[in-house]
């Protein structure tokens, strides 16, 4: 009998983060000042607490779990590693579909990874309330959960536009003890800035992102949480990727493959980036991150210093962008509307490392349709990318007659999704390439870096 699903023992959660800047064959560029300089930590202390700051800066390969943050991890790590048969069956396809299943943890996605962690090393360090900001509301309700298992009063930013379309977010946020305000708000300047000039403004994560950390740069006892991007981000979801490496390794397999949905880079970076300890000592695996072609950011996007936010508050970080700027249109996959990505993740992309690809929106729903159909789950929007290329390659093996082993992330499960779903299956949903002339419009304005 083949396994459908490969399970670990609560034992078996990883006890340290892989951190791949020890396996890079060039150290990760520093993130710089309005000076140009590279940003000192003491700058950084005003939002970061002090253990976050030194992973974010390690070159050490393995850094530990603290043992608080792996008891809350037993709620629902280690997370199953599937094998997706029916899906094979329905494409006639010779590859082996695995994929690591992080929708069941309390939040529905990967977010927890860190949000724990963060939370964490925040409380021992003397903080005691957090601020962020969500879009669709995925990061700002794993923040909420986690302020509650360590006893944190969290604030979260919500998007306007996401605060009114997706109130059961909110509901969810707000039942773990959040505070939850639909951004701008007139609580911050920033907020008030804007408002100023639109009182009508719908918001955007850029706007949320700088109300939350002058909130956080002006308060004593609040620091600022980011759920994407940073290197200590992804070194906490390192644990996706090593569990599934103990998963293959107990049924005897290993992916050729390996597919993950690529927003700010987190989820991607932590199912493939253990898998890249390998790769860097010799193995031969392909790491492939999945973007909309209407955010294609590693795709279409230049390598450059930008900033993190709308605003420019941020230190400068050197990544693929599409200018900071950039107002990507409201696809149905509000994880993935980032203008900029991890720089760690576009580092490794530029030295061809690691592969991207681009998939429109309406092929990504049909995939995300026909894995509902085959395997049960409702994937994430999000999640539904990797699916299209995973696919996509596994159609490749059919005509090939190869049977690869391919692997995806399937981040999170869609059940707060259904709106799109809904739209997709009204037949409403478009595709969008975004216009070359907007990136042009957008990368014209990045800052300049002597
Ligand atoms: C947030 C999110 C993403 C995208 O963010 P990354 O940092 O790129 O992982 C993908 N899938 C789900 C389910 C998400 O919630």
């Amino acid at each position: 009998m083949v396994a459908t699903r490969v399970m670990l023992d609560e034992s078996e959660i990883p006890t340290q983060w892989y951190n791949v800047a020890a396996d890079m064959p060039n150290p990760p560029a520093p993130p710089l000042g309005p000076d140009g300089k590279p940003v000192s930590p003491e700058q950084m202390l005003a939002i970061f607490p002090g253990p976050l700051l030194e992973q974010e800066m390690s070159a050490a390969r393995w850094i530990d779990i603290p043992e608080p943050v792996r008891e809350v991890y037993r709620l629902w790590r280690p997370t199953p590693l599937c094998r997706a048969l029916r899906l094979e069956k329905a494409l006639g396809t010779p590859a082996k579909i695995f994929y690591k299943y992080e929708g069941v943890s309390p939040a529905g996605s990967h977010k927890p990874n860190t949000s724990v962690p963060q939370a964490y090393f925040n409380k021992i360090s003397g903080i005691n309330r957090l601020s962020t900001e969500t879009g669709a509301g995925q990061w700002g309700s794993a923040l909420a959960f986690a302020g509650q298992m360590f006893g944190l009063e969290v604030r979260v930013y919500m998007v306007k536009v996401s605060y009114h379309q997706k109130p059961y977010r909110r509901s969810m946020m707000q039942t773990w003890g959040a505070e939850v305000y639909a951004s701008p708000t007139d609580m911050t300047q920033a907020g008030r800035n804007v408002l100023a000039q639109h009182p009508d403004s719908p918001g955007s994560l850029g706007i949320a992102i700088s109300e939350a950390v002058e909130e956080a740069a002006s308060r004593k006892d609040t620091n600022y949480a980011l759920g994407s991007v940073l290197n200590h981000v992804l070194l906490h979801q390192t644990v996706i990727g090593l569990e599934a490496k103990k998963q293959f390794a107990k049924i005897g397999e290993y992916p050729d493959m390996v597919f993950a949905p690529c927003g700010g880079g987190s989820n991607f970076a932590g199912i493939a980036f253990p898998f890249f300890a390998d790769k860097a000592a010799g193995k031969n695996v392909r790491l492939v991150a999945v973007e909309p072609t209407s955010c294609p950011t590693l795709t279409r996007g230049v390598y450059a210093y930008d900033f993190g936010d709308a605003s420019g508050y941020t230190p400068l970080m050197l990544m693929y962008t599409l200018g900071h700027d950039f107002m990507p249109p409201s696809i149905h996959a509000g994880g993935l509307r980032y203008h900029g990505d991890s720089p760690l993740v576009s580092q490794l992309c530029k030295e061809g490392l690691v592969e991207a690809l681009a998939v429109p929106q309406l092929a990504t729903f049909e995939a995300g349709v026909q894995f509902a159909r085959t395997e049960g789950i409702i994937p994430a929007p999000e999640s539904s990318h990797a699916i299209r290329a995973c696919i996509d390659e596994a159609l490749r093996c059919k005509q090939t007659g190869e049977p690869k082993t391919l692997l995806f992330n399937l981040s999170g499960h869609g059940h707060f999704d259904m709106a799109s779903y809904d739209r997709y299956l009204a037949g409403q949903l478009e595709d969008y390439e975004y216009p070359r002339e907007a990136i042009e419009a957008s990368l014209a304005k990045l800052p300049k870096v002597a």
